[in-house]
């Protein structure tokens, strides 16, 4: 540790988000928690319902510490860790490798939850993920439509409530090759990213990959 953090840590003292544990060094997440997240591989294959995207990939379940990281992340809001999960992302771009020609974008929020939380948590780990990575990133959705939160919603009463609620950015997507690769944070029924590949392909994106932090093992 250099003089200058090993001083900062003195009189500016960090705590773990998880744990709230003092945390030495630069680290944003304690040692103790990070290895409580479940190593790779995570593969979606096997599909019940009809899907846009062509395949799903996350990182871990949506449980324990990787539960909380995200909802730290989101919530309270702490937009440093877009660096640690963004990290998250690489490791499984790793494991399974976007193609070469794919452009990175993600499921977009709306102007209500961006005013709440003060920043795009999704579009930041996008752009950090592009800066680490050097896959180009690009804002190809939009909300159109806002509609109600979907806590408590079935799979299918949430795609239908969500049908028409993004729209894609035309002359931007027209400019890639169509390869894209959609990330979001969790994946609970697959409704959001499910309706953004559906609008991607129908505006001519030839393939669309989903990867995500977390899933939801509630369902599907
Ligand atoms: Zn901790």
């Amino acid at each position: 540790m250099c003089v200058l953090s090993e001083i900062l840590n003195v009189f500016f003292p960090k705590y773990c988000p998880v744990c709230g544990k003092k945390i030495i060094g630069k680290d944003l997440i304690c040692l103790e928690c990070v290895t409580k997240i479940p190593p790779l591989p995570f593969q979606q294959t096997n599909f019940t319902a009809k899907w846009y995207f062509d395949e799903f990939f996350y990182r871990a379940p949506y449980s324990g510490v990787m539960g909380k990281i995200i909802r730290t992340y989101k919530y309270i809001p702490r937009p440093s860790l877009s660096h640690f999960l963004s990290d998250l992302f690489l490791e499984l771009f790793e494991r399974f490798p976007p193609p070469n020609n794919a452009v990175i974008t993600h499921v977009p929020i709306t102007f209500g939850s961006l005013k709440e939380k003060g920043f795009d948590h999704i579009k930041r780990i996008s752009l950090e993920i592009s800066r680490k990575a050097g896959i180009k990133s690009l804002s190809l959705l939009e909300v159109s439509r806002q509609t109600k939160g979907q806590v408590g919603l079935s799979q299918m009463e949430r795609r239908t409530q969500i049908a028409g609620k993004y729209e894609v950015i035309r002359k931007r997507l027209y400019k890639t090759s169509g390869v894209v690769v959609l990330i979001d944070d969790v994946f609970t029924t697959g409704a959001t990213v499910n309706e953004c590949s559906r609008v991607l392909k129908a505006q001519g994106a030839s393939k669309v990959l989903v990867y995500t932090l977390a899933k939801s093992m509630k369902e599907n």
